[in-house]
């Protein structure tokens, strides 16, 4: 196939990924006008490993609690990890009281609008930064994230899923599938993320409902098993970060700082407690203090 034919395949994918989202969109807070940047900005941080099901409620009280970067920059880190929750990995929520501290001190509290002052911003990594730029502010970048590659994969490259960390290969894939206009590029980015969040999963895709289903290279292929390395589970049970969230989750619940006994009483194995907790420390999550107690950072 030339590269002519193919750009012309590819632009054929747009119409219908955009028209079904547009029917099939899911109401989610941040996609609405009134979320605004920061909004989105939050979402993006919360969505990245946690599931909507499970940001939901966090977002709307972060969201009444503190309506723009500066309000949340106010605050010290520690109440930011707090009102974290449950959403896991917490260094998010760290990372986002400091960017709110840079937007509010640098930025005159807006959430900048430029891909590259974005992506200077603590904890705004390359997939956050067009995804900021697309969703909050309509321009054209490719928003790769795991839903996305996965549709990608199947749609386009023939194959189940896709590789392990993202690859030159996929982003000169996705660029080429970008649309040229801008509003449009937006819609798409947004459209490849939900298709895969609801129709292309991981498991089990529903290609009678995929409005792609006709070309897609993974289908037409006969739908091919997985030949590459074995995908990572998502063990919990028994790891460090299950005995983290636990140390924290004290942390979190206590208005005073903790004694070492109240987090000793969380987990019963002293040596994987140990280590749970200096990683928290090192992390900047947990501050020891001079007397033998701990609490979140101030
Ligand atoms: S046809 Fe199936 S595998 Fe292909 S993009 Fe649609 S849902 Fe995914």
């Amino acid at each position: 196939m030339s590269t002519d034919t193919r750009a012309t395949a590819h632009s054929d994918l747009h119409a219908p990924v955009i028209d079904w989202f547009d029917e099939h969109a899911r109401d989610l807070p941040w996609r609405r006008p009134e979320a605004g940047a920061w909004g989105v900005m939050v979402s993006e941080f919360m969505l990245q490993q946690t599931p909507v099901s499970r940001v939901l409620p966090v977002y709307e009280q972060w969201l009444a609690r503190w309506p723009r970067p500066a309000d949340l920059a106010t605050e010290s880190a520690g109440e930011a990890v707090r009102a974290w929750g449950r959403l896991g990995y917490p260094r998010r929520a760290l990372r986002l009281h400091a960017a709110a501290t840079a937007i509010a001190l640098g930025h005159g509290g807006e959430v900048p609008r430029d891909h590259a002052k974005l992506l200077a911003l603590p904890g705004v990594g390359e997939y956050t930064a067009a995804a900021i730029a697309s969703f909050a502010y309509g321009q054209r970048h490719s928003v790769l994230d795991t839903n996305v590659r996965r549709v990608f994969a199947r749609a386009v490259t023939g194959v189940q899923y896709p590789p392990t960390a993202t690859t030159a290969a996929e982003r000169r894939t996705a660029l080429t599938l970008l649309p040229a206009d801008q509003a449009t590029a937006a819609r798409w980015a947004a459209a490849t993320m939900e298709l895969g969040a609801l129709v292309c999963t991981a498991r089990t895709p529903d290609c009678a409902r995929c409005p792609i289903a006709a070309s897609c290279a993974w289908r037409l292929a006969g739908s091919p098993a997985h030949t590459g390395p074995p995908r990572r589970g998502q063990t919990y049970a028994g790891t460090d970060r299950q005995v983290r969230g636990k140390l924290l989750a004290v942390l979190r619940e206590a208005v005073e700082p903790v004694p070492q006994s109240a987090l000793d009483a969380v987990w019963h194995e002293p040596v994987q407690r140990a280590r749970a907790l200096d990683g928290l420390v090192e992390d900047g999550l947990v501050e020891p203090l001079a007397d033998g107690v701990y609490r979140l950072p101030v």
